[in-house]
């Protein structure tokens, strides 16, 4: 280590988010890994597949800290930092969902800024005045 590593490192990509979730699901696969072997003896060969796939993500990862190509490597972690946005997202909308049982209101989308505007059901056509943006749109309610 020292001034070897440090000359050896100087000029690569290094760690960022994605390495650390590639890290982290390695380390997850390896837990599961573990829990097969010990108790479902019989589904080994899952077990060999997580393993394989757990290698695998730790060669990428490898194979990424140690890139020169830091322009490549950074549009990956974008990549990897939108669906992860896009991923969260998903399950945001999902939980509002769930709780959008709300027999008194209901939600619409502003068509010009896609906000969210929530009326009192039950008061037949009406126009809306989208709160952010002003725009009106007629909605049943
Ligand atoms: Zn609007």
């Amino acid at each position: 280590m020292g001034e070897r590593f440090r000359r050896f490192m100087a000029g690569r990509y290094g760690v960022d988010e994605l390495s650390r979730f590639l890290l982290f699901s390695a380390l997850a696969l390896l837990v599961v890994e573990f829990i097969i072997n010990t108790f479902f003896k019989e589904l080994y060969v899952v077990s060999r597949i997580l393993n394989l796939i757990g290698l695998i993500l730790i060669i990428l990862n490898f194979i990424r800290m140690f890139s020169k190509n830091h322009s490549g490597q950074y549009r990956l972690n974008q990549k990897y930092l939108r669906a992860k946005a896009s991923f969260l997202r998903f399950f945001k909308d999902f939980g509002r969902w769930g709780r959008s049982k709300d027999k008194t209101h209901k939600i619409f989308t502003c068509p010009s800024c896609s906000q969210r505007v929530r009326v009192p059901k039950g008061r037949g056509r009406i126009a809306i005045t989208c709160p952010k943006c002003k725009a009106q749109f007629i909605k049943k309610t």
